[in-house]
């Protein structure tokens, strides 16, 4: 069976992955046309917008998108057009963790991915090569099919994919550009093989076909958790060390640094920190520990549920800190929050580590203003208003102040504490910051990001994280 030729592709779902990963697809290949569709009117609009203003900042992307837009990448709200038009689709919408109901705060709802796969059942009317692009559990693929199938008119047939993105917000584009593998799992069956190497052959473009691997539906979908979780777990694995650096006086730089050494282990994501925030990793693991207990497997679900509640342990032990070593009080203090984002280079704030350490000054009843150089305002009130829901709107803006450089964040600050790990607080004139604030003027560096000696040096008191060492 031949494998069609992609002239025309449709993107439901502009967000984070999306956005980008379709962008670059329409920029490496211009004999594709490429829409990009979503319900969000505002999003699509400022996708639009003549100025660039878009909807997410990652590095790279404006130019991308410069390039491309109106030439062979369009966004439209318009998702019937789209999906008729196109002949493969990629399902890239959001998949969050259920809030309520069965499997709440674990399972992933996918609402939003059985929508988009009915409404393309319910409107298409040639066959297509449908893509899973968001992260689902293990067999969503046939749940999709099964949607598919039972809504297509006659003459139509689709074939499922999937096509779990492996990029990582703040590096996207480079992600993108260069990615360490491009992963299509299909069905074993001839008309999936063909459907996959349609989708290989578009993305051999500027891939590299070593690069491209091909497998089956079920272990692809799997693959995508198992990468996240295993990430995660890393991250987790270095911060429980962290702890025991603390209490030895052993410093986890050094330990990282021999461990990485190793090549069977690697010197990449051993850095400690504050814990990980982000949209995936927590919610990909909680995933897999839902999908582990409904395969009757608790042995597994714990193992892994371990790795999030480790992240916790390390955001809570951070606060903790901060209020032991302020003499253990912060009624009335005032903390200064440097970067609100969950990483560097990116707006973005799902989940963030720093939201956390906010909640809990907010309820020590510490007064805390927020600097981070991404993020909008008012995304800032609406997640301490979810953080906080025992607090009024009113009642948080009493106790926060959100300014627009850190220098203006830390003056006569009794502490500052770093939340992400943005380039700019590395470079800040600390000697000014210092003697601005009052004294004892503290730092608690939630990512190893500044000089602490260099700080000591200028008469901080300097905390970090992993570091067995004395004020
Ligand atoms: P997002 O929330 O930024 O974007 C999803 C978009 O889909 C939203 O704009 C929403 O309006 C739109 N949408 C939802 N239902 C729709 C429908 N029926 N029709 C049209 N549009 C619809 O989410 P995201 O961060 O881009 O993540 C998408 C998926 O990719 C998720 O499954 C996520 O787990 C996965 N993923 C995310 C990342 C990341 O770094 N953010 C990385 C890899 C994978």
């Amino acid at each position: 069976m031949a494998p069609i030729k992609v002239t025309k592709i449709c993107c439901i779902g502009a967000g984070y992955v999306g956005g980008p990963t379709c962008a670059v697809i329409a920029l490496k290949c211009p004999h594709i046309t490429v829409t990009i569709v979503d319900l969000n009117q505002a999003r699509v609009d400022a996708w639009n917008s003549p100025d660039f203003a878009l909807p997410i900042y990652e590095p790279g992307l404006v130019d991308v998108v410069k390039q491309a837009r109106g030439r062979n990448l369009f966004f439209s709200t318009d998702v019937d057009k789209g999906i008729r038009e196109a002949d493969l689709i990629f399902v890239s919408v959001n998949t969050p963790t259920k809030k309520s109901g069965v499997g709440a705060g674990f399972a992933a709802d996918l609402n939003y991915v059985e929508s988009a796969t009915r409404r393309i059942a319910a409107v298409a009317t040639s066959s297509k090569i449908v893509v899973e692009k968001s992260t689902v559990p293990c067999r969503t693929a046939e749940s999709m099919r099964t949607i598919l199938e039972a809504n297509s008119k006659a003459g139509t047939h689709f074939d499922i994919l999937s096509n779990p993105e492996f990029l990582a917000e703040g590096t996207a584009i480079v992600d993108l550009f260069s990615p360490d593998r491009v992963l299509i799992g299909s069905l074993q069956t001839p008309e999936g093989k063909s459907a996959s190497q349609s989708l290989s052959d578009v993305y051999n473009n500027w891939v590299p076909k070593e690069r491209i691997l091909s497998v089956g539906l079920w272990s692809s979908e799997l693959s995508k958790l198992a990468a996240n979780a295993m990430l995660a777990q890393r991250i987790s694995s270095i911060n429980a060390l962290s702890a025991i650096c603390e209490a030895t006086g052993a410093n986890i730089d050094e330990v990282a640094h021999a461990i990485g050494f190793d090549s069977r282990i690697g010197p990449k994501f051993l850095r400690a920190s504050v814990g990980f925030g982000g949209s995936c990793f927590q919610k990909d693991i909680l995933n897999l520990v839902y999908l582990s207990e409904s395969l009757h497997l608790p042995q597994v679900a714990a193992y892994w549920r371990q790795v999030v509640e480790m992240n916790e342990y390390q955001k809570s032990r951070f606060s903790k800190t901060v209020v032991d070593t302020l003499f253990n009080t912060i009624t009335g203090k005032h903390i200064a929050v440097l970067g609100f984002a969950f990483k560097a280079d990116t707006g973005d704030t799902r989940e963030s580590a720093s939201i956390s350490l906010i909640r809990d000054f907010l309820s020590e009843r510490a007064y805390v203003t927020i600097y981070d150089p991404q993020v909008e305002e008012a995304q800032i009130w609406l997640d301490l208003s979810e953080a906080c829901p025992t607090l009024t709107l009113e009642a948080i803006k009493k106790q926060v102040n959100i300014v627009h450089s850190a220098v203006e964040a830390c003056k006569q600050k009794e502490a500052v504490v770093i939340a992400t790990e943005w380039k700019e607080f590395r470079e800040i004139d600390w000697q000014t910051v210092y003697d601005d604030m009052s004294k004892p003027a503290f730092v608690f560096d939630g990512r190893l990001l500044v000089d602490a000696e260099k700080l000591r040096s200028i008469g901080f008191k300097v905390t970090t994280i992993g570091r067995g060492e004395r004020l």
